[in-house]
């Protein structure tokens, strides 16, 4: 009964997020939704992401947390719109606040749309918003072992960046392991090793980003 309940919910989701995604295909504009656990390093991953590419494409960002608005403050500062869904005690994005936020965006003056999603590994790798791309970030401290504890969120990411790579000396973190893990369940994802404190990776991540926003 409880199963065929969240396959309902599920599906009203997914209709909803095609409909965004619709939306966001008629105004042509790429969004991504940046899922990870709490302190992996989203919200410095979405600042560092428009201060590399604000001058190449027109970004907005929407901001999910449960409360407060530190993040979207601090995203503010870059000077580029942005749009706070507080969850009131949500633990993911759906597709329905996806849509109300939409709804203040001004989709004509965008190109691409980044999405920070509550900090949790479980439900939004289930909950679709209607993005066209998936990232998920883990960072060194948490372990190795995620993809084995949370294979949804491995599995359905199109790129999973592996954030704090400056830590690695002093974490029992193992990046070959690490990446046998994920090719296990998700062979075509791109891996992105990278640490948002010294830089490194960040290059590459910003082509990435930079190659899906493109369309014509
Ligand atoms: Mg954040
Ligand atoms: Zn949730």
């Amino acid at each position: 009964m409880e199963i065929k309940v969240l396959k309902n919910i599920l599906d009203a989701n997914n209709q909803i997020a095609a409909r965004n995604r619709a939306r966001l295909d008629a105004q042509r504009v790429t969004a991504l939704n940046i899922m990870a656990s709490p302190g992996a390093g989203k919200t410095t991953l979405v600042v560092r992401t428009v201060q590399g590419l604000k001058e190449k494409c027109r970004i907005g960002v929407i901001e999910g947390d449960i409360a407060s608005t530190i993040d979207a403050d601090r995203v503010a500062r870059e000077g580029i719109p942005v749009v706070q869904i507080n969850t009131g005690g949500e633990c993911h994005i759906d597709a329905n606040m996806m849509s109300t936020a939409l709804e203040s965006m001004d989709l004509d003056k965008i190109d691409l749309l980044l999405l920070e999603n509550v900090g949790n590994l479980v439900c939004p790798a289930e909950f679709d918003t209607g993005s066209h791309r998936k990232v998920m970030l883990l960072s060194v401290p948490e372990g190795d072992d995620k993809p084995y504890k949370y294979p949804l969120m491995f599995t359905i990411a199109d790129a999973i960046i592996i954030n704090k790579i400056d830590t690695l000396p002093l974490f029992d973190f193992n990046m070959a392991n690490f990446e046998k893990a994920v090719r296990g369940m998700n062979p075509a994802a791109r891996l992105f090793p990278m640490s948002l404190k010294t830089g490194e990776g960040l290059t590459e991540w910003l082509a990435w980003v930079e190659a899906q926003a493109r369309r014509s």
